[in-house]
């Protein structure tokens, strides 16, 4: 799932993302893009829709771009609207408590996975220590009883089957199951190959009669945009509680789960992600958000900057380093706040396409430290002005950092090199490349 959308939004991102500035016409492209992205991994049009006028209204104000880092904040919007339509947070079961019985009712077409996620579903309560009874009320589909028995017993869960009817096996079920001390019900009701009006009176009725907690449709992703047609159905005559995407592990375009939250109004809750038994997941919205951004953590990262550095310190910082005012002082201030935001190698791993470079992070951490030393050992005159340190002055600070008097002179001319190439580099953005590569020059 989503493999050809996640890897379009992670090209779209990677332009925008890494620029220092954008303008509303690089917002404009993007979102056209996002758009065709979305509409190709078979999102339903109006959620497409949506989704667009949302992300463009957010991403244009003068806020995003005028930020520090506006692409990373572009990534941000892009992946809150993601969850927003995926559904917010995952959001449990609402079960009673042990001392009473609680019914659960799937519904759903024929063949979407209903008996299936019955069973893991049951697995899934009983891990969390549910009594949990089964109830076949599919008498629609010769072998449905009998394959519930059979998963059934492979989960040790009983699967109740006295009564003629649906709607008597579900009641005769829930009646066992208050007689027998169990505390959830899960009724796997028929389906058919399409929707007709006898199927959803008989799920409306056992939803009522056995005061169902939840309602859950049950869609094949593989079927695409039909199941948000049905579910919508299916939405309106038991007003379902939430969704089970059955096939996640398929390679469908993903769009239903996109477009399932804001059509049918009902979150996703679980995914099937293969037909074993313990092939369900709860369904995380950021989670998915983020694989489907292809962004490693793009996302937490922007947080934590926003945490850390305010446009306003940033400004002056960028005047400083114009005019090459910029000094010991400023450079130990920058080092002091990467630390703030986490080590330079948990940063490194959050940034797309930087996993590489992880691998150099103790070097250059080694490197931040044995720099940071040679400052702290500085007085604040020389920090503020690194030409008046002399022979004498270097051998006092090689000593206080504990550094050779080679190291400090070295640093001393990396260090004069970084800020002639800062200069250079607020006139022309290319150099700013080059710069990034000074800073982290080894020797
Ligand atoms: P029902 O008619 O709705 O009860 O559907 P079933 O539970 O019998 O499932 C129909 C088919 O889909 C069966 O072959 C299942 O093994 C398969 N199936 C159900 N859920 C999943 C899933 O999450 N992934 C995969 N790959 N197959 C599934």
């Amino acid at each position: 799932m989503f493999d050809a959308l996640s890897a379009k939004f992670t090209d779209i991102l990677r332009g925008l993302g890494g620029k220092n500035r954008i303008s509303e016409k690089n917002v404009q492209d993007a979102v056209e893009e996002i758009k065709r992205a979305l509409l190709d991994a078979d999102v339903n049009v109006r959620v497409v829709r949506r989704f667009v006028s949302r992300t463009l209204r957010e991403a244009s104000g003068e806020a995003v771009l005028r930020s520090v880092a506006p692409g990373q904040q572009f990534v941000k919007i892009v992946n809150d609207k993601l969850v927003e339509f995926l559904g917010e947070q995952a959001e449990p079961l609402a079960l009673k408590g042990p001392d009473t019985v609680s019914t659960i009712v799937l519904a759903g077409l024929q063949g979407s996975g209903k008996t299936t996620t019955a069973a893991k579903l049951a697995r899934h309560l009983v891990s969390q220590g549910r009594r949990v009874l089964l109830v076949a009320a599919d008498l629609a589909r010769p072998a449905a009883t009998e394959q519930l028995q059979q998963l059934g017993t492979q989960i040790d869960v009983p699967v109740a089957t006295d009564g003629k009817t649906p709607l008597d096996r579900a009641k005769r079920g829930v009646e066992r199951a208050k007689r027998e001390q169990y505390n959830v019900v899960i009724v796997d009701t028929a389906g058919r190959t399409q929707l007709d009006q006898g199927l959803m009176e008989e799920v409306q009725q056992i939803a009522r009669k056995t005061d169902a907690v939840e309602r859950l449709f049950v869609a094949d992703a593989m079927t695409g945009q039909h199941a948000v047609e049905v579910a919508k159905a299916f939405h309106e005559a038991v007003n379902i509680s939430g969704v089970v995407l059955t096939k996640f592990d398929s390679d469908t375009r993903g769009g239903v789960a996109l477009s399932v939250k804001t059509v049918v109004g009902a979150p996703i809750r679980f995914v099937g992600t293969g037909e074993k038994v313990d092939a369900l997941e709860v369904f995380h919205p950021e989670r998915m958000a983020t694989r489907i951004l292809g962004m490693g953590d793009v996302v937490t990262l922007v947080e934590r900057a926003q945490q850390t550095i305010d446009a306003g310190e940033a400004a002056d910082l960028q005047r400083k380093m114009q005019s090459a005012t910029f000094t010991l002082a400023d450079y130990l201030d920058q080092f002091q706040r990467m630390r703030k935001m986490g080590s330079l190698g948990s940063m490194l791993d959050m940034m797309p396409g930087m996993k590489q470079a992880v691998k150099d992070e103790s070097e250059a951490e080694q490197q931040m430290r044995r720099e940071e030393a040679i400052i702290l050992s500085m007085t604040p005159g020389e920090r503020s002005n690194h030409r008046i340190i002399g022979a004498s002055r270097r051998a006092r600070i090689a000593r206080g950092s504990g550094s050779s008097v080679f190291e400090v002179g070295q640093f001393l001319k990396r260090f004069e090199k970084t800020r002639t190439m800062m200069k250079k580099m607020t006139k022309n953005k290319k150099m700013q490349a080059q710069m990034l590569a000074q800073m982290s020059q080894r020797s």
